[in-house]
């Protein structure tokens, strides 16, 4: 299905420093929140917003002699999004515990998956523009336990903790250094958000911080990363900054390449790049530095005696494998191949599923490219301009196929066609009954059509003169045809008898 497509590997984004040039090296590490209902390890709530410290079992706020026992829907989740990112399925995996200390993490360990990740290597196809796509290899998923929350600006004096949101589960999808550029960057982790949303596997939501990424930047000279790519020697490439938290496209661009910039000016400038952690400022537009790059050994990482390794079998896999929804490279493909639709429309009705499946409804058993055309031209700039949601879309795919019915049969012109929708958006009803109320009719009765092009050309022998002469000026006829008949005569039939009768 995807034959048509050829992927190409990232490109990399060259900055001319003052020595010469630069590229960029991008490796993500994206946190999505688990789509569930309830924690990883306990039973919890995980509705956002709720009240806080509501949300909290013993298992959460690590009261002793508590047992983690794992949630089988979010073990599923991971592996429904491994295999949507065409990734090996570990049939054995492990969770460790990852030891630090913070106000909002009771347990004083993070439970994750270091040794022994759920998902193995898959990839992204990254679509950058039409019929432009590049691959990006995956490394692993590993499942682990959100964080509690530390609010520090409620109060002069105070801090607070909220634990509503500890442990809740994440995955954590680890890139390969693939990505070469900000803006491959940022199309990575909306096509990553593309296809969780689609498999139901994490809303995406980025302002609640459902889908959040640390960003790992370094830079290279011109040849490097192909030697790297060779090799697989990381000591080729330059040494890496990660940046922390991002949960925004747009930031996430301008961060890297703030970043990237900051480090070459030390290089250029004779000096080292320390691997450390950084955040972004929005307000200042820059990294700062947050703490020099832990160790894994600074963890003091070990298997969590509370938990025995995970083992599933490959019939549960192949159970999940054949409930998957069609992904939105195969749906694109589709619609490109069997509804002759361009690539760039296709990607704008696959963006979702609501909307994909929205087209469907619309164009099943009429024309593919029309469906296309009225559904993003009219419907979707209609929608979007109103800032309405698909979802709450004031035309039905039933009312916008009657309207392309009554197109298709002749009987209403496609200015007719526009005003219908409109009275169909703002007052509904069924679109054939409203035409046929309102005379909303083209007239194609050829007599009618025939007698009113004599009566224009009887009325203005000049006129008929000129158009002789230059028949470029036939296009006067038809427009007064047109008026005659209230736009309710078929242009083209028109034209044609306007043509015939002028003898042009
Ligand atoms: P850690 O948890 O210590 O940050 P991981 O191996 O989990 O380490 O993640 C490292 C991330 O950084 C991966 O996405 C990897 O591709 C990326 N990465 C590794 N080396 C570089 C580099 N030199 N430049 C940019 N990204 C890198
Ligand atoms: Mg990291």
């Amino acid at each position: 299905m995807l034959d048509h497509l050829t992927y190409t590997a990232p490109e990399p984004k060259v900055i001319a420093g003052a020595k010469g040039d630069w590229e960029l090296v991008i490796g993500l590490e994206v946190h999505a929140q688990v789509a569930s209902n309830a924690k990883l390890f306990s039973g919890a709530s995980t509705t956002f917003g709720a009240e806080p410290n509501s949300n909290v079992s013993f298992v959460d706020a690590a009261m002793p002699g508590m047992l983690p026992v794992i949630n089988e829907f979010c073990v599923a989740q991971a592996v429904r999004t491994g295999l949507g990112l065409k990734a090996a399925i570990n049939l054995f995996s492990a969770f460790d515990r990852k030891n630090y200390f913070y106000p909002d993490l009771p347990q004083g360990y993070q439970i994750s998956q270091l040794y022994h990740p759920i998902v193995g290597e898959g990839e992204i196809i990254v679509d950058m523009a039409p019929g432009v796509a590049r691959r990006v290899r995956i490394e692993r998923i590993h499942l682990e336990q959100d964080a509690g929350k530390s609010i520090h600006d409620m109060d002069p004096a105070l801090s607070f903790v909220d634990l509503n949101r500890t442990g809740v589960a994440l995955m954590e999808i680890v890139s390969r250094p693939d990505i070469r550029g900000p803006e491959e960057a940022a199309a990575y982790v909306a096509k990553l958000r593309q296809i969780m949303r689609y498999l139901g596997t994490c809303d995406g939501n980025m302002q609640n911080g459902n889908l959040r990424a640390d960003v790992n930047v370094s830079v290279c000279k011109p040849g490097d990363y192909e030697r790297f790519m060779e090799t697989g020697d990381f000591g080729v490439l330059g040494t890496r900054c990660e940046i922390k938290n991002m949960n925004s496209l747009r930031f996430i661009q301008a961060a890297i390449d703030f970043e990237a910039r900051r480090q070459i000016a030390i290089l250029e400038d004779g000096g080292k790049i320390v691997q450390e952690t950084r955040l972004y400022d929005p307000d200042r537009g820059e990294t700062r530095s947050m703490r020099s790059k832990e160790e894994a050994h600074d963890y003091r990482y070990f298997p969590d005696p509370d938990l025995l390794p995970l083992e599933i079998e490959q019939a549960w896999v192949d159970d999940i494998a054949a409930s998957m929804p069609e992904l939105p490279d195969e749906k694109k493909a589709r619609f490109v191949q069997a509804l002759g639709l361009s690539e760039y429309d296709a990607g704008v009705l696959t963006a979702d599923v609501e909307s994909a499946d929205f087209f469907e409804a619309v164009s099943a058993g009429r024309d593919g490219k029309q469906a296309a055309n009225w559904v993003i031209n009219e419907l979707f700039g209609r929608l979007n301009k109103q800032g309405v949601a698909i979802g709450d879309s004031p035309v039905s795919a039933g009312q916008l196929g009657g309207v392309l019915d009554l197109i298709g049969s002749g009987e209403i012109s496609g200015k007719m066609a526009k005003d219908l929708f409109e009275i169909v958006w703002t007052e509904g009803g069924d679109p054939a009954e409203i035409a046929a109320a309102r005379g909303m009719k083209q007239v194609t009765d050829a007599g009618a059509i025939e007698a009113a092009v004599d009566e224009i050309i009887a009325a203005n022998p000049a006129q008929v003169e000129k158009a002789r002469a230059n028949p470029k000026l036939a296009g006067w006829f038809t427009g007064q045809v047109l008026k005659a008949t209230a736009g309710k005569a078929n242009p083209a039939a028109v034209n044609e008898l306007v043509a015939k009768k002028l003898g042009l």
